[in-house]
């Protein structure tokens, strides 16, 4: 499995492909995404053969090569798997891929840690705005030169957002599991959503990881213009790659941006679009999603007065889950780790690492989950038992 490049190695505490190793944690580029998965995934699978032997249900473990930058390893996967007894019309039980965690201190006042299981993950377009005009002599320039008319487009593009989805997506489903353990005045503003709308969504505003729950995010990522410095600029272009909200779409923010822009001079062209994944089914008549949520409990649930809430949420990133809808319709994404708040930082930046107890709580996990797909019931007690 590959992971993204180390960036900056200057920045890093220990060297990143070292897997340095303290007390309490293990530094290195790709522990939390998505080693620390893949080695405790495996772990389990060994310690389950050993312990209990062969299961009953069949699993496959799907690892790829290009995780992180394309999707020919999960699309062989999936074509393989589609030949198989199961792979016929989505007949898989569920597929877990990477995905949503388990975050600390989401909240003010709240102590429960919250598991969120992703039921559905953002989309992704890249799209080429493109000018053209007339060339001339950058002694007598026009009104405008190509590299003007771009720029002001750009800066429209970043200074207007995209229309707030808030309580169109599984985001919504997501406050309501939180508010039952929000104290007063949260759980006053939570719990009457309808009335809070408005002042929800400018709270999540505030703050671009909340603010990418609600809304289709934009950023600029590429520019280019100009030939010479005494010649005016013929052409020039800028890419804008969106992360797009399940309740948006390709053309809806494509339609979007040529109001925003409101420049008709500008070309745009469709470098590379993905849709938002469908939204999987969730709750307590869905067996698969079940068995995750009391999974979670089980391997997570270690302090009684403050309960684990495990709830449904939108994966903003992009996973190899997206390859894998032809085989079943029950797609989730959840990575068995606890953020603290300063650790999504980590992902893909400076001074990655996991902690030792979350290596073995992720091993507990997938043993567990294992476990319980070969039940013919889902237990209801919360057992919290150690390997
Ligand atoms: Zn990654």
């Amino acid at each position: 499995m590959d992971v993204v490049p180390a960036g900056n190695i200057n920045r890093w505490k220990y060297p990143p492909f070292d897997a340095h190793s303290d007390e309490e944690f293990i530094y290195a580029r790709g522990t939390l995404d998505d080693k620390g998965n893949l080695f405790t995934m495996m772990e389990a699978l060994k310690e389950y053969l050993n312990v209990y032997g062969q299961p009953l249900r069949t699993f496959y473990v799907a690892l790829t090569h290009d995780e992180e930058v394309g999707k020919s390893g999960a699309m062989g996967i999936a074509h393989y798997l589609s030949q198989q007894p199961f792979g016929h019309n989505g007949q898989f039980e569920f597929i877990l891929d990477e995905g949503t965690i388990i975050l600390e201190e989401a909240f003010p006042t709240l102590k429960n840690p919250i598991a969120i299981i992703g039921v559905a993950e953002k989309g992704s377009i890249y799209i080429e705005y493109r000018i053209e005009v007339a060339p001339g002599h950058s002694s007598m320039p026009s009104a405008s030169t190509a590299i003007g008319i771009l720029a002001r487009a750009v800066d429209k593009l970043e200074s207007t957002l995209q229309p707030s989805q808030f309580g169109r997506g599984p985001e919504l489903s997501l406050f309501h599991g939180v508010t039952p353990y929000l104290k007063f005045p949260l759980r006053l503003v939570m719990s009457n959503i309808w009335l809070f709308g408005p002042v929800i969504q400018w709270v999540l505003s505030r703050k671009p990881g909340t603010d990418a729950l609600q809304r289709t995010s934009t950023a600029v990522t590429l520019i280019s213009g100009g030939e010479k410095e005494n010649i005016l600029p013929t052409s020039a272009s800028a890419t804008v790659n969106h992360r797009i909200h399940t309740a948006d779409s390709c053309r809806k923010i494509l339609e979007n941006n040529r109001r925003i822009i409101n420049d008709d001079r500008l070309v745009s062209h469709i470098k590379s679009c993905s849709e938002p994944s469908p939204i999987s089914p969730y709750g307590k008549h869905i067996y698969a999603y079940r068995i995750l949520e009391e999974t979670i409990r089980q391997t997570f649930e270690n302090d009684h007065h403050h309960p684990i809430i495990v709830v449904s949420g939108l994966m903003l990133g992009g996973t190899d889950s997206r390859s894998y809808t032809n085989l079943s319709k029950n797609l989730y994404r959840f990575s068995p780790f606890v953020y603290h708040h300063n650790d999504l930082n980590r992902l893909h930046g400076d001074n990655e690492r996991i902690r030792h107890s979350d290596m073995q709580r992720g091993l507990n996990f997938y043993f567990h989950l294992i476990l319980n797909n070969q039940l013919e019931n889902i237990p209801e007690t919360k057992l919290n038992s150690e390997l």
